[in-house]
């Protein structure tokens, strides 16, 4: 039996299920019949706390303790599956019964999340039962560091954190530059609204993101590692020293990992919640105790980094494709995904969707089958009005946008981005100008405020938005909303600022009679 203790349900409840569910193993003397495995997220977090029971892969949904008795009564002592606890289609109304038939798994494919869901991520072995490490000794007994750089730049991974470089030729800059010491960075400061990707991966696996560091330092040629990871996630934190601890226990990190006379360590750093540490030259001064803002570049990490030193940086979705890179080879990764972007992305769903929840999709997949087959549509029957892709930074997509295949590309091309993947959906009673708003404040406010255009820009652009929503806008506040928020995409100094007017922007562009009315109507 296994249960979810990912974030989301363990906030509803499943550790007193799991508990439940232990006392009614040992009631009914079925110890040596029945396991509980504490797993990491499955990813559907609405229908939270999760149960899972094999043989069959049953989908148990928002079990709580007094269902307990009713699932030994029923399936365990006699295989009948209890349909009322099953997952029932909130449209259809239809009952699936197993996680193969349940549309919101079956359109997915998971690289990433692959162990999620599957493995207890508080014992190692059940990783190595995985294939767990076996690309770690790969690439140590067989591999050469350059021929380990080749396989993922001929995989043709892109950086998953948002800007979407190409994770191999970032690996050759790294490995190229001649220096003493280097080091190797994962960025786990997700901070996007509405965003958990990075979160669910450290929870459900840390070991798949400890075994990529190691495999990563091994091809630039670095022996040390750090994870920058919120301090906010307490749960990832735990399970990352656990694992951590028992990798460097059992040999597979530390000194002359599996006797190749490679070192590797790594270690963990907490941020305080600032979203302008996701950038990577501001999370590398935080690492270092400095304040976490952004400098110019070049020099790049990969030159000056950590300590003035070459550091490779990608982020957690990214390091958590590699073993799978190694083990399977670059031409089967490169052949998911489209032309420009290959392998699958994870996504996390909110918003107005039924299906809360986490998805890893081939990229190319449209908005559509996002929303409607895998998200299960809007609730109480309401129609879809937008989607926001690439969280704060990213865009408002209207309908007209749910056929196209999604990649970094064709996001870019219609004014939003692919981003760390979060996607808010809108139903009709949504205003527009409000999502903007919301958007726009949540960024001015976290602005380093090093750099004026960002710094002042965004106060002026918010100014103007909140003076529209407050009834006294003039049609003029339009063109300069557009044209300040062209400015400061232009002028700022990093990632944040260059991309805190896009909600605004896009909005304008899709929904602009939205504005308009706001405007005209006092109100
Ligand atoms: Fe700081 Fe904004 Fe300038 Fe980035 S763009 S350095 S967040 S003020």
């Amino acid at each position: 039996i296994m249960v979810c203790a990912g974030t989301g349900c363990l906030s509803s409840n499943s550790q007193k299920v799991k508990e439940q569910l232990l006392e009614e193993i040992n009631k009914r003397h079925l110890a040596d019949k029945v396991e509980i495995v504490k797993t990491g997220c499955f990813g559907f977090c609405e229908l939270g706390p999760v149960v899972v029971i094999h043989p069959g892969a049953y989908f148990y949904c928002r079990i709580q303790p007094e269902d307990v008795q009713d699932i030994f009564d029923n399936h365990i002592e006699k295989g009948q599956a209890v349909q009322r606890l099953l997952y029932k289609n909130p449209t259809t109304h239809e009952i699936t019964e197993t996680m193969d038939e349940n549309k919101f798994f079956h359109p997915q494919t998971r690289i990433a999340l692959r162990n999620c869901g599957i493995i207890n991520p508080e014992k190692m072995d059940e990783y190595i039962a995985r294939d767990g490490y076996r690309a770690l000794a790969k690439v140590l007994m067989e591999m050469t560091p350059s021929e380990v750089v080749k396989t993922v730049r001929d995989s043709e991974l892109r950086g998953r954190g948002g800007a979407g470089f190409l994770t191999g030729r970032k690996w050759a800059f790294t490995a190229a530059v001649k220096q003493d010491y280097k080091y190797v960075v994962c960025n786990a400061d997700e901070g996007d609204p509405g965003a958990f990707m990075d979160r669910s991966i450290l929870e459900g696996d840390p070991h798949a993101v400890l075994e990529a560091m190691a495999i990563a330092g091994y091809a630039v040629g670095a022996s040390e590692g750090y994870i920058y990871v919120r301090a906010e996630y307490p749960i990832a934190v735990a399970r990352l020293e656990k694992a951590i601890e028992e990798a460097t226990q059992k040999g597979l990190l530390g000194e002359n990992i599996l006797g190749s006379g490679f070192n590797f360590t790594v270690e963990i750093r907490l941020g305080a919640g600032a979203f302008v540490c996701g950038e990577e030259t501001a999370l590398l001064r935080s690492v270092t105790g400095q304040r976490g803002e952004p400098r110019s570049r070049p020099p790049y990490p990969a030159v000056q980094g950590l300590w003035d030193k070459p550091t490779l940086l990608n982020n957690v979705e990214t390091y958590a494709n590699i073993p799978q890179i190694i083990l399977q080879g670059p031409q089967w990764y490169a052949s998911i995904g489209t032309e420009g972007s290959k392998g699958t992305k994870i996504f996390s769903l909110a918003g107005k969707i039924n299906n809360t929840g986490l998805i890893e999709v081939p990229m190319g997949t449209t908005l559509r089958t996002i929303v409607y087959e895998i998200g299960g549509g809007i609730p109480q029957g309401k129609s879809f009005k937008a989607i926001q892709t690439g969280g704060p930074s990213g865009g408002c997509l209207p309908a007209e946008h749910l056929d196209k295949p999604i990649d970094y590309e064709s996001l870019t091309e219609i004014g939003s981005m692919m981003g760390s993947g979060g996607l808010i959906v809108m139903d009709e009673s949504d205003c527009m100008v409000d999502i903007a708003r919301f958007y726009l404040e949540f960024t001015q406010d976290e602005s380093c405020g090093k750099c004026t255009p960002c710094r002042i820009g965004t106060k002026r652009l918010l100014e103007i938005v909140n003076r529209i929503t407050e009834g006294n806008g003039k049609l003029e506040d339009l063109e300069i909303l557009e044209e300040l928020g062209h400015d400061i995409q232009e002028a700022s100094l990093c990632g944040l600022g260059q991309t805190a007017p896009n909600p605004v922007l896009s909005t304008l562009h899709y929904f602009r009679e939205e504005f308009i009315t706001h405007i005209q109507d006092k109100r």
